[in-house]
């Protein structure tokens, strides 16, 4: 189904909640820089970051989102540590004359510290989470053995990919309507 408009949902689902323990996809630090390398197109330039920061900016976001769809208040820590690693690397914009037409380019200022790539994250997540009409579109799938979250563009979207998660929900459903002799749809 492609990627989901907002790479905060994408890094949310790097931790998935229906195991026991939870997994952390991003735990093994060569996954992690995986992760941010396939990424790279859609952030600033910059090295991967350092794991651990990423790790607890991840779990920030992923309470953020998952408090807000569970109607729980978010951990006090999740704000603080999307808004500290937002503010780590200021920006500015500019006319960029490069091509055909001027365009607007942003400038990610990692002189005095911060890692522009994960600062770009956080921000994005300040965005998304004070977005009344995207979060109203923030769903989790359907499938009870799957965690993944993603921002719904209809309101009939029930499952993260349907030929994965929308397949399996079916056959189950198909699987119980079979076994108990019933023909309800
Ligand atoms: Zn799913």
């Amino acid at each position: 189904m492609g990627g989901e408009p907002s790479i905060a949902v994408d890094f949310a689902d790097t931790l998935v909640t229906t195991t026991e323990p939870w997994t952390d996809l991003l735990a093994d630090p060569a996954a992690a820089t995986r992760w941010w390398q396939t990424q790279a197109a859609r952030l600033p330039a910059g090295p991967p970051p350092d794991p651990l920061t990423a790790r607890r900016l991840r779990n920030a976001v992923r309470d953020l989102l998952d408090s807000h769809l569970e109607g729980r208040a978010a951990h006090a820590t999740s704000v603080e540590d999307v808004n500290a690693i937002a503010a780590t690397v200021p920006t500015s914009v500019r006319i960029a004359t490069d091509a055909a037409a001027p365009r607007a380019e942003t400038r990610w200022h990692v002189e005095a510290g911060g890692n522009a790539p994960m600062a770009a994250v956080a921000r994005e997540a300040v965005s998304l989470i004070t977005d009344p009409e995207r979060m109203g579109r923030l769903r989790r799938c359907a499938n009870p053995e799957c965690s993944m979250l993603f921002l719904a563009e209809t309101k009939r979207r029930m499952w993260c990919t349907a030929n994965l998660c929308g397949n399996r929900a079916r056959a189950a459903r198909h699987y119980q309507r079979t076994r108990s002799g019933t023909t309800d749809a």
